[in-house]
């Protein structure tokens, strides 16, 4: 309890998990405090600027901006989005090119079956299904009332209408990779085109679910960028009556027989608290801050199993070039092999940020690419020392810029470097396991890991974060903020519409 009588909820990290869920614990008229390791807000959701330009370090999508669904109400309560805002005007997903040849998945799924066909007549069934199910895949959303456990069965009943066709999406393409399911394809364009974008182990659904997302404009970009939406939500927490302190790290959640009694800071501080919600990654969440022994076997199995739970992060690099260079908005393309990490890569993209004035000014434009790493290629960065490290950076520089220019020849002698940052950011700025800024890959050997939220053996710790439902992401973390806030409710035998 604080001085004014109320249940205190010591949140740990503020990224978008942590914002959540203290905004919805002043909801539900609790004391609310968050400790962040970092200076700023939004873990990694956020941006930052390089030479006078702003680079974008999250949203390719955010799931949830489709009015009178239950996540648009959880962004719109935690004051990510409004009524009003406005996104970019983007009409595709991505493209991809081999040969001179381009093919793209256009919004219009319609559009994009006739660019398909035309392109490869000998594919037409296949792709007339993909996009079929493409089109079921848009019954897929996220359920952002109230943990399932909490369901009823008029619940049940009514995610069965809504998602009808759901499932046969789930029996047809559930259990088949990517790299499996394009070799159903003839043309080598489609072939890449399926493999482009999401790591090729993932499972094909996964693909189907984000492009059905952009083609039912539930997945539009909010202009103003990552960072900004981040601060929108701490500016929410703050104006609620949350306290937010930056530059805190914790240390450890300090048990007391079946119960957390606080937090300890990294600078030896301790904070009371009535309920913890750590948000952080849940690997230094068990590693560090709690006994390992509490780690739910489901993620003990996973860490342990890293080719049927591969973990995915990327390295990446911002330029900036004249604002007069055109290019499909995200495209893809084939480069002389270049060895990343421990891996050697083959293909490569360019997304261009000049759908926002935030990423343009003095007649150039930021554009981005990364390349996807993998816990492999973590320990090929992991294990390099400090000065090697930024030998090898200094040299994926030059040799990234120079296959850009082989794809673009127009580029040449117009490519200004702003940044580059690998796995090891990730893991050095959010604690992020091997890097990754997702939850596990979905592969077709992978279970679905989805934690309970409450810990075996604990009475007053809530699990929130990306890393508690799969697939991670923006979405899960700001849903799972919101149901720990429920699951105390309750606990507490309280009402749990917030
Ligand atoms: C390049 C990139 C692109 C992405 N694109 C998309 C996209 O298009 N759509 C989408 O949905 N998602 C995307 N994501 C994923 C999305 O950013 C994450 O899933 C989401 O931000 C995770 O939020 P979180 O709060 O669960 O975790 P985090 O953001 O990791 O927040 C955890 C917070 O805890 C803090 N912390 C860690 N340890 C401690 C400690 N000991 N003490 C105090 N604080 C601590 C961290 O600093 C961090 O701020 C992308 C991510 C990246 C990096």
């Amino acid at each position: 309890m604080t001085g004014n009588n109320k249940d205190r909820v010591v949140i740990i990290g503020g990224g978008i998990a942590g914002l959540s869920a203290g905004i919805y614990a002043l909801k539900a008229g609790f004391d609310a405090v968050i400790y962040e390791k970092n200076s700023i807000p939004g873990g990694e959701c956020i941006g930052w600027n390089r030479k006078g330009f702003h680079i974008d370090n999250c949203i390719h999508w955010l799931t949830g901006t489709k009015k009178g669904t239950d996540l648009y109400e959880v962004w719109k309560t935690t004051g990510a989005i409004s009524d009003g805002t406005e996104y970019a005007d983007i009409d595709s997903f991505y493209t991809s090119s081999l040969n001179g040849q381009k093919a793209t998945l256009w919004n219009d799924l319609k559009k994009t079956e006739e660019e398909l066909i035309g392109i490869s007549p000998e594919d037409e069934e296949e792709i007339k299904k993909f996009i079929q199910y493409t089109e079921y895949a848009k019954q897929c959303l996220i359920p952002a009332s109230k943990p399932m456990e909490m369901w009823g069965i008029g619940d049940y009943i009514s995610m069965g209408k809504d998602m009808a066709d759901f499932p046969k999406v789930m029996k047809e393409f559930g259990k088949i990779s990517l790299d499996e399911y394009s070799r159903r394809f003839y043309s080598p364009l489609l072939r890449k085109l399926i493999c482009d974008y999401l790591p090729k182990e993932y499972c094909v659904y996964s693909l189907m679910v984000s492009y059905a997302t952009m083609a039912d404009g539930n997945g539009k970009i909010p202009m103003g960028a990552s960072l900004q939406m981040s601060l929108r939500m701490e500016k929410r927490f703050k104006e609620l009556g949350g306290k937010i302190f930056y530059n805190t790290g914790v240390e450890k959640i300090v048990l007391e027989k079946k119960k957390a009694i606080g937090i300890k800071l990294e600078n030896g501080e301790f904070v009371n608290a009535d309920f913890a919600i750590p948000t952080l990654d849940t690997y230094p969440l068990f590693k560090k801050l709690l006994p390992e022994k509490y780690m739910p076997k489901a993620l003990a199995t996973a860490y342990g199993d890293q080719k049927t739970y591969p973990a995915i992060s990327g390295f990446q690099l911002a330029f900036t070039v004249r604002d007069s260079f055109e290019t499909e908005h995200t495209q893809l393309f084939d480069i002389e092999p270049l060895k990343v990490g421990s891996g050697t890569y083959d293909r490569m993209y360019i997304k261009s940020y000049g759908y926002d004035p935030l990423f343009v000014h003095d007649g150039r434009v930021v554009i981005q690419t990364s390349i996807i790493q993998s816990d492999d290629d973590f320990k090929f960065w992991k294990n390099l020392s400090p000065e090697e490290y930024a030998k090898e950076k200094e040299k994926l520089i030059g040799e990234v810029a120079k296959r850009v220019v082989t794809n673009f020849p127009e580029l040449e002698g117009d490519l200004e470097f702003l940044d580059c940052w690998t796995p090891l950011t990730y893991e050095r700025y959010c604690n992020a396991y091997h890097g990754s800024y997702m939850c596990f890959t979905t592969t077709p050997e992978s279970k679905t890991i989805r934690l309970k939220g409450k810990l075996k053996g604990i009475d007053n710790i809530y699990l929130a974060g990306q890393w508690t439902m799969p697939p991670g992401g923006l979405p899960i973390a700001v849903v799972s903020g919101k149901f720990a806030i429920q699951r105390i409710l309750k606990g507490q035998k309280r009402d749990i519409n917030i």
